[in-house]
């Protein structure tokens, strides 16, 4: 990472992220203790129990594992919260670069994501829409790119996807319930996004405009599957929505906000502990970290990505659709994030790549800076792209603006991070028709949680926090649950 990028690892950090936020306070109320290593100290009080034993233990501090813990500690549980990384957020990473405010994972929401709003809302913090809309647009034109015309490109993008989604409207009548009309999904749930853009026989011009949209959100065109694309347009209600969920952020960023949540309820927290094995004997759940600590409760979530299951060691076992998940992935593999600062006037440019020739598939507009430089972000779902080279990022945002100057780069490749091993989640073909369902059942005194489970916004925040909060209620119930004949 570039020097001068400040994420918000570890308290101190995040406190000064926070005051500058006006939200100091409500860390003061969060119980943060170390984790695996010699200066552990114990959670202050709220429940950290000389004995390591809890009701319930939460193991992932992203928004499903805050939503999770927050909400079994609001019904008097002892509860524990443990995190591998020295910072909680996970797939949300709040920093600051060229001095602005930056996100490197999620960043946006949208009034049409009513849990992460609600959230905002509730906590009193402002909202800013993204002031920059683009005043150009850059899309393939034959062997390379061009310049557009916003309103008529647009109008056209838009009778693309349409197209690409038409036939689609029976599948999610409620769209936070995918499975309602399961009968209905057999067919659709095989097909690739790549089958879908081949039922179309598109020209040149619209495949290598409708590609690249696509290939983008789930990660490849061969990857992704077609109904996860239609889970979204479900959720949005329409294509308008669809195409504006990119809207507002909070002007704490997303580490302020999940901040401000933790600090709802006195939960006990440990950072830098990765969890190695989670045992449950049909009494007790043992969580055994990697530095050698055991934890013991009646109950615990498992909010790590499911991408990430399988570095744990579930010695009770689990049906096998667990292990299909992780090993195929159900987060974007190669997701890779990127802030660029771009000298002089190139304008406010959005550009979408094609699926294949453009190493950064979609680059939006962010900040112009005060010495009239631009902040860009630029997204990478390319497995061979070097995200770390200022002078490769430059090359392959030239292939939009052949002029741009690219000064200095801060970055995230979310698929080479140990404890996420992907970027936002898309399911691939028959993850949604036959794994969710067992993925989102309680295991004995387990229970899953994470956007990439989640019923309604998968590859959202808004999604994490639904399956956090679904995953506390259960959680709850296997707490105060009589032994059961030992799973080991
Ligand atoms: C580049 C990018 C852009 C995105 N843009 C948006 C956006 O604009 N809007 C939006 O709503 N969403 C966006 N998303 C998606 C959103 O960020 C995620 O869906 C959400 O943050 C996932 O939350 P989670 O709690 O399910 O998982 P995570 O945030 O991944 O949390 C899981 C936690 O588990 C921890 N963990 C992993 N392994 C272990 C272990 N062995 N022991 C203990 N802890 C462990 C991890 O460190 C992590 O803290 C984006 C994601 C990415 C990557």
């Amino acid at each position: 990472m570039a020097a001068e990028y400040t994420p918000t690892t570890g308290t101190s950090r995040r406190r000064t992220v926070l005051k500058a936020a006006g939200l100091a306070t409500l860390a003061a109320t969060t119980v943060v203790g170390a984790g695996d290593g010699a200066s552990a100290r114990p959670g202050r009080g709220h429940g950290a129990r000389p004995d390591d034993a809890y009701d319930v233990i939460v193991v992932g501090a992203g928004f499903a594992g805050v939503a999770a813990a927050r909400a079994v500690r609001a019904q008097g549980m002892r509860t524990l919260l443990l995190e591998a990384r020295d910072r909680i957020g996970g797939r949300t990473w709040t920093g600051t670069f060229a001095g602005e405010l930056v996100e490197m994972g999620g960043a946006w929401v949208h009034p049409v994501h009513t849990k992460v709003w609600h959230e905002i809302r509730s906590h009193g913090i402002p909202l800013v829409a993204d002031d920059t809309p683009p005043d150009r647009l850059i899309l393939p034109s034959g062997s390379g790119y061009a310049d557009f015309d916003l309103a008529v490109a647009g109008t056209r993008l838009g009778e693309l996807l349409t197209s690409f989604f038409a036939g689609s409207d029976s599948y999610f009548p409620r769209p936070h319930e995918p499975l309602h009309r399961a009968d209905l999904l057999a067919g659709p749930d095989r097909l690739t996004l790549r089958d879908r853009l081949d039922q179309l026989r598109l020209g040149p011009r619209d495949e290598a405009w409708l590609n690249g949209h696509t290939a983008t959100a789930g990660g490849s065109n061969t990857r992704g599957a077609y109904t996860a694309l239609v889970r979204q347009l479900a959720l949005s209600g329409d294509l308008e929505t669809y195409n504006g969920l990119n809207a507002y952020r909070p002007v704490t960023g997303m580490g302020g906000l999940i901040n401000a949540m933790l600090a709802d309820q006195p939960v006990t927290v440990r950072l830098d502990s990765p969890v190695a094995a989670i045992t449950d004997t049909g009494a007790r759940v043992h969580v055994d970290t990697r530095g050698g600590k055991r934890y013991t409760a009646r109950s615990v979530v498992v909010a790590v990505p499911a991408n990430v299951w399988n570095s744990i060691s579930f010695r009770s076992g689990l049906p096998r659709e667990f292990a299909a998940a992780s090993t195929a992935g159900i987060a974007v593999p190669h997701a890779k994030k990127i802030w660029m600062k771009v000298r002089g006037d190139v304008g406010r440019f959005l550009a979408q790549g094609a699926e294949s020739g453009a190493p950064l598939i979609g680059v939006v507009p962010h900040t112009t800076l005060s010495d009239g430089s631009r902040l860009m972000i630029g997204f990478s779902v390319d497995p061979a792209f070097d995200h770390t080279s200022t002078a490769r990022v430059q090359a392959a945002l030239r292939t939009f603006v052949p002029q741009a100057v690219v000064e200095r780069i801060v970055s995230q490749d979310w698929g080479g991070d140990p404890y996420a091993r992907g970027g936002w989640s898309f399911m691939r073909p028959l993850q949604l028709t036959r794994q969710l369902r067992t993925l989102q059942q309680p295991q004995g005194r387990l229970v899953f949680a994470g956007s990439d489970i989640a019923s309604g916004w998968s590859g959202f925040v808004d999604g994490a926090i639904e399956s956090g909060e679904h995953a506390g209620v259960l959680a709850l119930e296997a707490a105060t649950r009589r032994a059961t004949p030992a799973r080991v």
